[in-house]
């Protein structure tokens, strides 16, 4: 399988990169725009792939697999240390550009989220932009249009990226075993964002955890009892998913010091520390906007039910039951869907997630008496 299929629902992106890698007019610089889940880091190491394969990107070869898998000598993944992209990093990455590889060999630059560069890492990067070296290719991938300067925005060429349709996650999740039955079930929950369905779909935990949370959800009212459980439930999820995060980087540098023994790289336990707090703090603010998404979804079925009574087009058909025992009048359902999107909104600012969830699900309380 040609490394080119193995991207679903982004046919219009990579066609057009496919074209301008063929015809060797790539441009030295992309900004992928586009939500998270979607597919724009694997877009990009398709790029990649693509540049290093000896066939144009067969998808079998050992450079399209070590492209793929984000180990390739010329691929580079730059990603925030703590919560930014430090100028330091950008100017690691020039050193590094700077060194001849040898005759027509292409290097790839993965900056993601590139909105997560300080102005400092930013203009760093500009004269990057502004004199490319030769064979060299940057993907600045960006959640949120107009997060970069301007004069970063204009030196890239910008491809957007949409949310998946239901249709192509159910084919995503049926390429990975599930049944049509299974994927039909499970695609409109993830709101067009395949890699929430596809946990869903493989960790039963998983599934119990939501319907725990929803059901909690449901009986929300004048006690405290259930926003007590919805914060913790919140919560937990947050630090589980980042200690995740963080264990899967520590093994992962466990293999490589058991591959370098006795000729220690001197700053490896440093880069090990930063990438799994990296990692760490990436896993964490996902989790918190994915239950902004889930409790806006909840509020999003009980509007639609309340106005058609008609379950087939809930997001979360797993929990009709209890979308259809806990309707609420539209009026209610929209200050709900506000009280989300002002808690969205917080997030990634300097407030602890436990007191943005504490005030939503305090709000919430209030509106369903
Ligand atoms: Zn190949």
């Amino acid at each position: 399988m040609s490394i080119w299929d193995g991207v679903k629902g982004q046919s219009q992106v990579l066609g057009c990169l496919q074209t301008l890698v063929d015809s060797n007019r790539l441009s030295h610089a992309y900004m992928l725009l586009g939500p998270s889940g979607v597919g724009k880091r694997r877009v990009a190491k398709t790029v990649a792939a693509a540049l290093a394969c000896q066939n144009a990107g067969c998808g079998d070869c050992r450079e399209c697999k070590e492209a793929v898998s984000g180990s390739h000598r010329n691929i580079l993944t730059i990603e925030p240390s703590g919560r930014q992209i430090r100028i330091e990093q950008i100017r690691e990455t020039q050193r590094w550009l700077s060194i001849d590889p040898g005759r027509n060999t292409w290097r790839v630059v993965i900056i993601d989220p590139a909105e997560s560069m300080g102005s400092a890492a930013a203009n760093a990067l500009l004269k990057s932009l502004e004199e490319p070296p030769p064979n060299v290719v940057f993907f600045l991938l960006v959640e949120v249009d107009g997060a970069l300067p301007a004069t970063v925005r204009s030196r890239c060429q910008l491809l957007r990226m949409n949310l998946l349709p239901d249709k192509t996650i159910e084919e995503i999740l049926e390429s990975e075993g599930a049944s049509p039955a299974e994927a039909k079930k499970w695609a409109p929950t993830a709101a067009g964002h395949a890699d929430r369905a596809l946990a869903l779909f493989r960790d039963d935990e998983a599934k119990d955890w939501r319907e725990t949370f929803f059901s909690q959800l449901a009986s929300l009212g004048s006690s405290s009892a259930a926003r007590d459980r919805l914060v913790e439930l919140s919560t937990e999820y947050i630090s589980d998913r980042a200690s995740k995060a963080e264990s899967e980087v520590l093994d992962q540098a466990a293999e490589a010091e058991e591959f370098l023994k006795g000729a220690r790289g001197s700053g490896l336990k440093t880069q090990i520390k930063e990438n799994s707090s990296r990692a760490k703090d990436r896993a964490s603010s996902e989790a918190a906007v994915e239950i902004c998404d889930l409790v806006g979804s909840w509020y999003r079925d009980m509007a639609v039910f309340a106005e058609s009574a008609d379950v087939s087009t809930l997001r979360n058909q797993d929990v009709a039951g209890l979308v259809k025992g806990a309707a609420l009048n539209s009026a209610d359902s929209a200050g709900a869907l506000m009280a989300v999107a002002e808690a969205s909104g917080i997030l990634g600012y300097n407030v602890r997630e436990t007191e943005i969830f504490e005030s939503l699900f305090l709000r919430l309380s209030h509106l369903r008496r």
